[in-house]
């Protein structure tokens, strides 16, 4: 039986999406691509309100955050990183090796960060070249207030990258009207595409930045994409993956006809549903304050430390989600990024309380009331 994938990437994704990769192959030197391409990068654009349009490639979130580090941080560069989990720690190790002089700001796990972490970092270490964030911290489920905290930033000052890996799809992400100059993010999550392409998406300062010096990588010179990208017809600089540019196509797409403001709010609504029933189920948010909540993934504590073992007691039922990662370990994460509605919450939700009581907790049953009653308050 396929497993109902409730992962933070890879996700469940309508099948027309699926069977677009399906098609038969096309060279990526020929006229059906470059229209493909236009059309990608023309939905993009809208997701993104930019003008700026993004570059597209092979790799996976790591990929893309790697190319920024590689096109728009140099060695001894200062960075100020906040981090508030695993995936925050992993976007300064890249920009570690890049040999930046990395000074580490440090959120607390179940928030992101605010404009008054901002305002600290930037008292303690004035005048850093570039600093780091990540839009949504899956390893716990927190946003961070991008346009608040970039508005903290002195005008014209460092440059600002963001991990937007697991919110690009799922949740407003403006990175020209919050004044982000390199975003990073990829297919399989957000995006509703199986994984395997890379983005990146920059401003016209971190354009200026990437173009001012050779890029030590040749693979992911991002200037080197971009010239591609605007060339008659646009095209990429080396073989792309063409199936999966077929399937991004189809679901950039589908989030355009269903309207992407509906499906950002669809994809609120679903996370407080789910927020909901765990809570009346007997199961604490990890994430304690409700303006940093992801309408994307949601972390619960697990009683007792069980995070690994309620995932494996959820496997047996045929349903995947993730254990916590790093420091925390006993959590349990569920994301929402694919279509569905109460179906899909009953189904995870349920199986959650299964879960529960095959490890032994002592689970409250009527969740559903409350979580209907929150599903259908608003009448959408
Ligand atoms: C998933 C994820 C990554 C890593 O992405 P891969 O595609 O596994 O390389 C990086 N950052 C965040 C916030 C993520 O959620």
């Amino acid at each position: 039986m396929q497993p109902h994938l409730f992962t933070p990437g890879p996700v469940s994704i309508p099948h027309e999406i699926r069977q677009r990769g399906a098609a038969p192959l096309v060279s990526h030197r020929s006229e059906p691509f470059f229209s493909l391409l236009e059309e990608i990068s023309a939905r993009l654009k809208r997701l993104l309100r930019a003008k700026e349009p993004p570059v597209l490639f092979p790799g996976s979130g790591t990929g893309a955050l790697e190319a920024l580090a590689a096109n728009l941080i140099a060695p001894g560069d200062r960075v100020i990183s906040f981090s508030c989990g695993a995936f925050g720690d992993r976007f300064r190790e890249i920009a570690g090796r890049r040999g930046a002089e990395v000074i580490p700001a440090d959120i607390p796990w179940g928030r992101g960060a605010t404009p008054d972490d901002v305002k600290d970092a930037l008292a303690r270490s004035p005048d850093p070249a570039v600093v780091l964030f990540t839009h949504n911290e899956t390893s716990t489920g927190a946003v961070t207030p991008l346009g608040e905290c970039i508005a903290a930033l002195p005008h014209d000052g460092p440059l600002v990258l963001v991990d937007a890996v697991s919110s690009l799809g799922a949740l407003p992400c403006f990175p020209e009207e919050w004044g982000i100059d390199g975003l990073a993010s990829c297919s399989q999550k957000g995006l509703l595409t199986p994984p395997g392409i890379a983005v990146a998406a920059l401003s016209p300062r971190g354009w200026a930045r990437a173009g001012s010096r050779p890029c030590p990588s040749y693979y992911f010179d991002l200037s080197l994409h971009r010239r591609f990208l605007e060339k008659e017809r646009p095209q990429n600089p080396y073989t792309p993956p063409v199936t999966l540019l077929c399937s991004l196509a189809e679901a950039l797409r589908f989030l355009e006809d269903f309207g992407f403001g509906k499906w950002f709010r669809l994809k609120a609504r679903t996370a407080e549903t789910f927020e909901t029933a765990c809570k009346a189920m007997g199961l604490p948010l990890f994430v304690e304050g409700p303006a940093f909540r992801s309408p994307a993934v949601t972390a619960v504590k697990v009683p007792g430390g069980k995070g690994k073992e309620m995932k494996h007691a959820l496997e047996t039922l045929g349903v995947e989600a993730a254990a916590g990662q790093g420091k925390e370990p006993s959590l349990l994460r569920v994301a929402h990024y694919s279509p569905g509605g109460w179906p899909e919450l009953s189904l995870i939700a349920g199986s959650i309380y299964g879960a529960g009581k095959m490890c032994g907790l002592d689970l409250r049953p009527d969740f559903s009331e409350a979580a209907w009653n929150c599903w259908t308050r608003e009448g959408e």
